[in-house]
């Protein structure tokens, strides 16, 4: 070690006071791009850090979080796997603005994550708990924080380190480039935004001007508080964008969300115009792309939504890009393969995702069944797609498969869906999930009703909708993806 004993100092009290409702408004996510970090917890795991080490302010309290850092253009996102806090063994004394923590404790907690293959990151916290609302790194902390990294790109160049400082009520956050005497500012995500707490230098945006008559009646509705989280920065990815997704991307808008992410390469035709919202005759004619015709939609509806089409399918390399960024994801393809592949970046970024689908069948020219379901998947959640048996491994294996023609004859053998195979569709059942899957994502905002893992409805011998409670009862032990 560089110095015989780690220090940490509260300097100034911040510039804020106030907590949660002094925020200060920010415009959006992009003046935080090139360069940005985010460090991401496990629903309920950012709760009782702080919970746990700020029950005693009496003095300055430590814990090392061990994660996983994935670097994305120039953000680094860092996934929370570990919590280990040091006792008493590990503090050597600590007071109200100083903490030394022992070297000893330190160097076992970096042995561990050298000896692991599942984390690469030591994420210092320590609290300033004198200070309740706004709060800052001091520059004491910024001398040990810097000779620290020195230290490790020096003696263990492959760990990777970021930072948090709690105040009673915010917090700070950094990303820093071992070795290079730099940091990048990092946000903190959590599942739950309701168990969120405000950055010092950030906050959730004002409603203001054209903006609060657009969602008067919302704010009625949802209060100001969830409706300033909702309009903030939180950016949700829309993956599929036909008769489901587009009226799902439709219902965000109104419920208040304005950065929505279209991500889909299929081209709109006459048989879309059914039930694509946002789709004209025109554009179906001009076969122009959907995730263009539902974006034009949107912002026609409200030019300040940024509505971002990507004409890309989800197993395009710049996928996994976009939404590793996003807040939420929307799975409303058609395929295994893809929802698969959003549930595979869902549990690598830690972003939670809802998976929407619909089911008409039909058989002698009489329908026997007409349902559809909602899944919520959150990280942290002890069920998936995988363990709750929705993901087809077989069609997985042939979607994906490399050879065109070996594809081809799996769908023609029925074993897959093809892009050519017309399913039975129509609105009201897209409308029905839609509203149901939407309605799913602004209760994370609000905590209103507790999170229904699978949500059904079915409209055979009377609507109804219902909790498949026997689904995650009967999930598999030892999930592979979740467990
Ligand atoms: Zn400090
Ligand atoms: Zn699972």
């Amino acid at each position: 070690m560089p110095r015989k004993k780690r220090q940490k100092h509260g300097g100034g009290y911040g510039v804020l006071t106030g907590g949660y409702a002094g925020c200060l408004p920010i415009d959006n996510k992009a003046n935080a791009i090139p360069g940005w970090g985010s460090i991401r917890f496990k629903n309920g795991e950012l709760g009782d850090l702080r919970t746990h080490m700020l029950a005693d302010l009496s003095r300055e309290q430590f814990a090392v979080l061990l994660g996983k850092t994935e670097a994305v253009d120039d953000d680094w996102i860092v996934t929370v796997h570990d919590v280990v806090y040091p006792g008493k063994l590990g503090v050597e004394n600590s007071s109200i603005v100083a903490l030394k923590i022992d070297k000893a404790f330190v160097a076992d907690i970096l042995t561990q994550i050298r000896g692991r293959i599942d984390v690469d990151t030591y994420i210092e916290v320590h609290t300033h708990p004198f200070s309740k609302g706004g709060v800052s790194f001091s520059g004491t902390d910024d001398m040990d924080e810097k000779r620290f990294t020195d230290y490790l790109a020096k003696e263990w160049p492959e760990i990777k380190y970021a930072s948090i400082v709690f105040s009673q009520n915010m917090y700070d956050a950094r990303y820093w480039l071992c070795g290079e005497g730099r940091y990048i500012e990092a946000d903190i995500k959590t599942q739950l935004l309701y168990e969120a707490i405000c950055k010092s230098s950030k906050g959730y945006c004002a409603i203001e001007g054209e903006q609060s008559d657009i969602y008067s009646r919302s704010i009625l509705a949802l209060g100001l508080d969830t409706m300033r989280k909702i309009m903030s920065d939180q950016v949700i990815a829309v993956v599929g964008v036909g008769g489901l997704g587009s009226i799902i991307a439709e219902n965000l808008l109104h419920m208040g969300f304005l950065h929505i992410i279209l991500i889909d390469d299929d081209r709109l035709e006459m048989s879309n115009l059914n039930r694509i919202v946002g789709a004209g005759y025109k554009e179906a004619q001009d076969n122009v792309y959907k995730v263009d015709a539902v974006a034009e939609h949107l912002r026609a509806v409200n030019p300040k939504c940024e509505a971002i089409p990507y004409k890309i399918n989800v197993h395009d390399p710049e996928a996994e890009k976009i939404i590793s960024k996003a807040d939420w994801i929307f799975a409303a393809t058609d395929s295994h393969s893809s929802r698969f592949r959003i549930q595979q970046f869902a549990f690598k970024y830690y972003v939670p995702f809802i998976s929407a689908g619909v089911s008409i069948t039909v058989e002698d020219n009489k329908i026997t069944d007409i349902s559809g379901e909602v899944i919520t998947v959150r990280m942290g959640d002890t069920y998936c797609l995988s363990c709750l048996n929705r993901v087809n491994y077989d069609a997985v294996a042939g979607e994906t498969h490399p050879d065109p023609i070996v594809r081809e004859g799996l769908v023609k053998r029925g074993y897959i869906t093809g892009k050519d195979l017309k399913e039975p569709a129509v609105k009201t059942l897209n409308s029905m999930i839609a509203d149901m899957a939407v309605d799913s994502l602004v209760n994370q905002y609000t905590g209103r009703q507790r999170t229904i893992p699978v949500l059904v409805y079915e409209n055979n011998d009377a609507p109804v909708i219902y909790e498949d409670a026997e689904s995650v009862e009967t999930r598999y032990d030892n999930c592979a993806v979740c467990g």
